[in-house]
């Protein structure tokens, strides 16, 4: 399979995670951006191709901004629950719903700048 290259920016403290992650498993920076890369793509494309979809929301941080968002789209989340660890805010809820929903979601959270997680559940 041929390479593409690209350029991308990032975050500085993800960038120093990049070094010391590939440095740690011995890869290089590529390796380890197209293995990560690869998990978060397949988890995204739950948002992508259009399914029934049940997976589990997960957003750090910014508790107001991402707490509309769950209010917004509450027909799709269920059972939310909200948690302090850190200092830090942790928000879950269950998604059970079409795809184009989750697409919505997510770009709504992308949006945000919130860091969000997607772990679909079938
Ligand atoms: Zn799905
Ligand atoms: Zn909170």
């Amino acid at each position: 399979m041929g390479k593409a290259r690209f350029g991308v920016s990032v975050d500085k403290e993800l960038a120093r995670s990049l070094d010391r992650l590939a440095e740690a498993l011995g890869g290089s920076r590529s390796e380890v951006v197209e293995h990560v890369l690869r998990e978060g793509l397949s988890r995204l494309e739950h948002a992508v191709e259009d399914h029934e979809c049940l997976g589990l929301v997960i957003v750090l941080g910014d508790e107001g901004r991402s707490q509309e968002v769950f209010e917004e789209f509450g027909d799709f989340l269920g059972a939310g629950l909200h948690y302090h660890v850190g200092g830090q805010c942790v928000s879950l809820a269950v998604f059970r719903g079409p795809s184009g929903a989750l697409r919505r979601i997510l770009s709504r959270l992308m949006g945000l700048g919130t860091r969000f997680s997607f772990v679909p559940l079938h």
